[in-house]
């Protein structure tokens, strides 16, 4: 699908009798601090067994009214999505490759036993929101407006089986460039203690429970003067497998890239996927694959590792600076942002800012 030029039309828009004035959403707009604001209209469907997905609308955004036996309170049967729209030179505005989050969605409603939503209506649902909204997505250097797609068990029923009744909703917050003092690398606790998600679980969806589970070890990772945290996987307790919200890659001293293959409990990030193709196309040597931690600490040791980055929706891509855990503390090559990472961090953003040409089609105007 590379056109909803009338897809969103299946979305009857309300709009809202109070939306922000244009003076406060100006001044919103100029010092946006993450997941803080958001705009003044949700994108909204309704799902019911036996009915199918109905009611697609844009309304006011606002509270949900919950009954305490809703579902999704009690078992987590909840996912969701990251994605960015970005405004161009020309004021036009775009999404980066959408189709994938449309089908990760997918996915992950499969994993969670909830209704699979379409591609086109996740597409219209997005385009009906950002065209009401569209005032909300800022022009300034790095800036875009932040978009959360998600879906919850909306039955209010106790019973531990699929919900009967799901709701799909989207909505939006400006955000500011990640990095406005530079690029600045990051230290990563490595968690031995807690793991992410085990074989046959849920880590390679997007659901709410992966990041509650998250969120201890991340409180470690602070207490250890760290910002992020990286989860070994389970079984072994041996290999890398990804960041709290972030994939993982490792650049060899002789520009090989590396980067954790899909097992099933890594998410498969589509900032990910992008870089693999970007470099693949460069005729670099790039592998999915399994990474012993203990062969990362040696590479960073004797320097056969030359960078370590993170990378996702949100900062695009993050240089690692340095990695710790109970018994190591290591600073990557000298600390600082590599030239691997930083000239894919500029591909990427240059094209979804429409500076560069996009010959993938990855880019879809809303
Ligand atoms: N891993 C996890 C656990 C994440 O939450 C995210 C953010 N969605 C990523 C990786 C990166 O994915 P993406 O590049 O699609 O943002």
């Amino acid at each position: 699908i590379s056109d909803t030029t009338d897809l969103h039309a299946s979305f009857e828009v309300h709009r809202s009798d109070s939306p922000r004035p244009d003076a406060e959403r100006e001044s919103l707009l100029a010092t946006p601090k993450f997941g803080t604001v958001f705009t003044d209209h949700m994108a909204r469907v309704s799902w019911t067994q036996g009915l199918g997905w109905h009611d697609r609308r844009v309304e006011k955004y606002g509270p949900l009214q919950l009954d305490p036996a809703t579902a999704v309170l009690h078992y987590a049967q909840e996912i969701f999505e990251g994605m960015k729209a970005y405004r161009h030179d020309d004021g036009s505005v775009w999404t980066f490759r959408p189709w994938a989050n449309a089908e990760r969605l997918q996915r992950s409603a499969r994993r969670l036993a909830l209704p699979e939503l379409s591609t086109e209506d996740f597409l219209a649902s997005v385009t009906a929101l950002v065209r009401t909204d569209v005032d909300w997505v800022p022009s300034g250097d790095e800036t875009s407006l932040y978009l959360r797609p998600f879906m919850y068990a909306s039955e209010a029923f106790l019973g531990v089986r699929p919900s009967m009744q799901a709701e799909y909703l989207v909505i939006a917050s400006p955000v500011g460039s990640y990095f406005a003092g530079g690029v600045q690398p990051v230290s990563i606790w490595v968690s031995e203690d807690y793991a992410r998600a085990a074989a046959g679980g849920t880590g390679a969806a997007k659901c709410g429970g992966n990041y509650a589970a998250s969120l201890l070890p991340q409180q470690e990772a602070y207490a250890r003067g760290c910002e992020q945290v990286c989860f070994l996987d389970a079984a072994t307790g041996t290999l890398i497998e990804e960041l709290g919200g972030m994939n993982v890659f490792v650049v060899g001293a002789d520009g090989s890239v590396s980067t954790p293959r899909l097992t099933g409990s890594i998410l498969e990030g589509v900032t990910r996927s992008s870089i693999l193709e970007l470099l693949r196309e460069d005729g670099r040597e790039v592998t999915e694959r399994d990474i012993p931690l203990t062969e990362l600490l040696d590479g960073v040791r004797d320097g056969s590792v030359a960078e370590v980055f993170a990378c996702g929706t949100a900062a695009v891509v993050t240089p690692i600076g340095r990695l710790a855990g109970t018994d190591f503390d290591v600073t990557v090559a000298d600390g600082s942002a590599g030239p691997v990472m930083q000239s894919i961090r500029t591909r990427l953003t240059d094209i979804q800012y429409g500076r560069a040409a996009d010959p993938h089609g990855w880019m879809h105007r809303l």
